[in-house]
């Protein structure tokens, strides 16, 4: 009897706390770069909210760290492309097919919808065309629908809401990636009066600023190399140039006052002589321009968007 009141007394209490909405929750797939690395995982962050299943950006990996998460590959309702660096898209004939095959986390029946820049439509067709002997002789071998490996693209060529269905809206915005990568963008994730950032791959940009204003999490790119390797090597001082350093990110930061900055896509470059910075070098160089609240991703680290951003990090 009194084991069952006070059952009943702990219950009560855990429901009449407060507890944080589940509605809008991004998790970093992959934080990588271009180097397989097993740590890091090629660029990908699954956004679920509103009961929708969002992707942006496919990259190494992405397919198993979705299993991971016990979530099966047929359940993306839309895949976003930022850009057409390989290391955003290597993963995305692997979701595409894996999705489709039998086992449970596949088994799409519908259509493989993905959005992005002008180009995706080429990119789709071309994989189509690439794979086309793995369809034909999956379709009548293990007897699947074909309108589950059929893609659809979704190209756009300027700022603007891409997607927009049941309160999710997907804007996307040009960011600035370097004069020769082009087209590139970043994409924001408006739900219930809050908002998602995801920067792309892009240098310090003032349309990333403006189109992030009220955000409430920005997940961020960013780069870092030590002075003595860019004064070792032209190659290292363009990749650079490309993405956006601690110390610019920190201006992107402030200026906006986000309830959480995350990096992810952590470009740490070395070579054979001369070592990676510190990973914590990231956070001591960014505070030289912002105090606010952040966190460097790791593969599998989730964030609950709601009044505050809480943080949780999967088992892997
Ligand atoms: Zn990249
Ligand atoms: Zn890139």
């Amino acid at each position: 009897m009194h084991i069952k009141l006070a059952t009943t007394a702990l219950l009560l209490l855990v429901f009449s706390l407060p507890v944080a909405a589940q509605d809008f929750k991004v998790t970093l797939l992959g934080t990588g770069d271009p180097i397989p690395r097993i740590d890091r995982f090629g660029p990908a962050t699954l956004v679920e909210v509103g009961g929708q299943e969002l992707l942006f950006d496919v990259g190494r990996g992405a397919s198993q760290r979705l299993v991971q998460m016990n979530i099966a590959l047929s359940a993306l309702d839309a895949v976003f492309l930022t850009h057409f660096h390989h290391d955003h898209l290597v993963g995305l004939p692997d979701l595409w097919m894996t999705g489709w095959i039998p086992p449970p986390f596949g088994r799409r029946s519908v259509p493989f919808e993905v959005w992005g820049p002008t180009g995706t439509a080429s990119l789709l067709k071309n994989l189509e065309e690439a794979f086309a002997l793995n369809t034909s002789i999956r379709i009548p071998d293990e007897l699947l629908p074909p309108a589950g490996i059929e893609m659809i693209a979704h190209e756009f060529d300027a700022d603007g809401v891409v997607y927009e269905k049941d309160g999710v809206k997907v804007t996307a915005f040009a960011v600035n990636h370097g004069e020769l990568i082009k087209p590139a963008y970043g994409y924001r994730i408006d739900y219930d009066d809050r908002a998602v950032i995801i920067s792309g791959d892009t240098r310090f940009d003032k349309n990333l600023i403006a189109a992030a204003k009220g955000a409430d999490l920005i997940v961020h790119e960013v780069a870092l190399a030590s002075d003595e390797l860019l004064a070792s090597s032209e190659q290292f001082r363009r990749i650079v140039a490309h993405h956006t350093t601690p110390e610019e990110a920190g201006i992107v930061f402030a200026e906006i006052a986000p309830k959480l900055a995350v990096y992810t896509h952590l470009v740490m470059l070395s070579s054979r002589t001369i070592p990676e910075a510190p990973l914590h070098s990231l956070i001591t160089r960014t505070r030289t321009n912002y105090n606010g609240p952040l966190v460097i991703g790791e593969d599998l680290m989730s964030f609950i968007v709601d009044d505050t951003v809480s943080i949780s990090r999967a088992a892997r």
